[in-house]
C-alpha cells in the first residue's frame, strides 16, 4: 500500500471560492479574501469563466513577512482600501489556507479594526473561516450563508415573509424560484441571490459593485419570517436555517434540491401550505407536460446507465430524477465528504423500482474513471471537469452544475422545478439519440 494519497483532478473546488460566491449574492457586498494574492486571482478567473461576468474579489495580499509575523495589519489596511474604493455596505471576509495555517485570529483583528477605524459609515464586516485543506467549495458556501445570518440577522417583528435558503444553484434556478414565489403570492427572502450580480445585463459603464443581491434590510429581518425553507439533504449540523430556528424560533423546513417530479412536488406542496394557496395552474400544467414528454421519450432512454458526479446535493437530486425517467445511475460520486451522501441517495430512491448505485464520497476523477470502467456506462452527467474522462471513454457528457467552462450559458442551465426537469429531460434524451445516430454506420433518415 502506498504511504501517501494524492488527488488527480479533484472533484471539488476551493472552500473560500464557495464563500465568495455566497457573498456576491448580498446587495452591495464585496467578497474579501484574507490570504495571498494568488488565491483571489485563481478564484476570480474560475468564477468568471463559468458566469462570464466580471467579479472583484479583494485580498489582504499577504507575503512572506506576514506569513511569519501575522496578517492583521494587512487585513486592516485592505478593509480600509476596499471601503474607500467601493463604499460597500457589507464586506464578506473569508480566510484561506495560509491565514488558517498561521493561525490569524480574524474575529479579534476585526474587533480591533472596529475600535480603531469604526464610524457610523463603516461597512458591516461578516467573516467566515474557510480553510480549503479541510473542506470543499460547498462547505465554504454553506458556512458563509450561516455566518451571514448569524452575524447580520437581528430579532425582529413577525413580517409574514418566507426565507428561502436555496443553496448553490444556477442563476436561472434563482430566477425560477423568484417566479414560483411570486406565483404563490409569497414575499420571499432568497439568500444568497446572485441571479443579477453574476448574470447581469450589458452596460455602458462598469459598476464597481454590480446590481442585485439579497437586500441587507431583508437579511436583518429574517428572524421575523413565518418559516425558512432550506434546500439540501447533505447539509452540516449547523446551517443558516438552524441558526434562525435557534435564535429566533423561525420554523425550519429542510428539503432536498427540488430536481425531478417527486422533489418538486414536495416543494410545491410545502409552498402551498405556507402560502395557503393552491399550486398555481401554470405549474400544474408544466408538471402535466413533463409527464407527457416522459411517456413520449421513454423508449429512447429506458435502461441506460449513468455516472453522476459533482456537489453531493446536486448528485442526489439528479439521481432521483434519473430514476423517475428510467435511467439507472450506476455510480454517484463527489469530492465532498458530508458523511450523508449514501444515506441521502438511498432516501431519494426509496420506493423507486431501481437498484441502488455505488455511492462514493471524497473521490477525484482518477477514482471516478477507474470505477466507471468497471460499470458499463452509457452517459456521464456532471460539470466540465469530467470532460477529459468522458472523452477518453467516448461517453456523452451532459453538463450540469458548476463549473462549466467549455460551453456558454452554464449559469443559465435550469435544474429546478418542473420546468428544470423538462429542460433536463429533453437534453438527456436528445443526447442519447445523438450518440446513437453518431455511432450508427447509417446515421439517420426520415421518409
Ligand atoms: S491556497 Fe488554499 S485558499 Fe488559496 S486558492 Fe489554493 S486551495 Fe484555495
Amino acid at each position: 500500500m502506498p504511504s501517501y494519497t494524492a488527488t488527480t483532478n479533484a472533484c471539488k473546488l476551493c472552500k473560500p471560492l464557495g464563500a465568495s460566491l455566497a457573498f456576491r449574492g448580498i446587495e452591495n457586498c464585496v467578497p474579501f479574501l484574507h490570504g495571498s494574492q494568488g488565491c483571489a486571482t485563481y478564484m476570480r478567473r474560475y468564477i468568471i469563466s463559468h458566469f462570464n461576468e466580471p467579479i472583484d474579489i479583494a485580498s489582504s495580499a499577504l507575503g512572506e513577512k506576514q506569513a511569519i509575523y501575522g496578517g492583521g495589519p494587512n487585513l486592516k489596511l485592505g478593509l480600509q482600501n476596499v471601503t474607500a474604493k467601493y463604499a460597500p455596505k457589507v464586506i464578506g471576509v473569508a480566510t484561506t489556507c495560509l491565514t488558517e495555517t498561521i493561525g490569524d485570529n480574524v474575529p479579534m483583528i476585526l474587533a480591533e479594526y472596529q475600535k480603531e477605524f469604526g464610524t457610523t459609515n463603516t461597512p458591516l464586516v461578516v467573516h467566515v473561516s474557510t480553510p480549503s485543506y479541510a473542506g470543499t467549495h460547498m462547505e465554504g458556501f454553506n458556512a458563509a450563508v450561516r455566518e451571514i445570518i448569524d452575524q447580520l440577522a437581528t430579532d425582529s417583528e413577525p413580517n409574514g415573509t418566507i426565507n428561502l435558503l436555496s443553496g448553490f444553484i444556477s442563476t436561472a434556478d434563482i430566477r425560477y424560484l423568484k417566479d414560483v414565489c411570486i406565483d404563490f403570492g409569497i414575499n420571499a427572502t432568497i439568500l444568497p441571490d446572485y441571479s443579477d450580480s453574476l448574470d447581469g445585463q450589458a452596460l455602458n459603464d462598469y459598476p464597481l459593485i454590480p446590481e442585485g443581491g439579497t437586500p441587507l434590510a431583508a437579511i436583518k429581518t429574517m428572524g421575523g419570517a413565518k418559516a425558512t425553507v432550506e434546500f439540501g439533504s447533505t447539509l452540516p449540523a449547523k446551517t443558516g436555517g438552524k441558526v434562525l430556528e435557534k435564535k429566533f424560533g423561525t420554523k425550519l423546513h429542510q428539503t432536498g434540491l427540488p430536481i425531478g417530479i417527486r422533489a418538486t412536488d414536495a416543494l410545491f406542496n410545502r409552498l402551498a401550505k405556507l402560502s395557503g394557496k393552491n399550486i398555481p395552474m401554470r405549474h400544474t400544467a408544466a408538471r402535466g407536460r413533463l409527464i407527457d414528454s416522459m411517456v413520449d421519450g421513454h423508449k429512447y432512454i429506458f435502461g441506460k446507465r449513468a455516472v453522476v458526479y459533482g456537489e453531493e446535493d446536486l448528485v442526489v437530486g439528479i439521481t432521483s430524477f434519473l430514476a423517475e425517467i428510467g435511467i439507472h445511475t450506476v455510480l454517484c460520486a463527489s469530492g465532498g465528504k458530508s458523511g450523508k451522501f449514501e444515506s441521502s441517495i438511498a432516501a431519494a430512491l426509496e420506493d423507486m423500482d431501481c437498484e441502488l448505485p455505488v455511492v462514493k464520497e471524497d473521490v477525484d476523477f482518477f477514482d471516478i474513471e477507474t470505477m466507471a470502467k468497471e460499470l458499463k456506462v452509457d452517459l456521464v452527467i456532471g460539470h466540465s471537469k469530467g470532460y477529459t474522462f468522458a472523452r477518453k471513454e467516448n461517453l456523452p457528457l451532459i453538463r450540469v452544475g458548476f463549473p462549466i467552462h467549455d460551453r456558454v450559458g452554464g449559469q443559465r442551465i435550469l435544474h429546478l422545478g418542473y420546468h428544470g426537469a423538462q429542460a433536463l429531460f429533453d437534453l438527456i434524451t436528445n443526447t442519447v439519440i445523438e450518440k446513437k445516430q453518431n455511432d450508427s454506420p447509417v446515421g439517420y433518415s426520415y421518409m
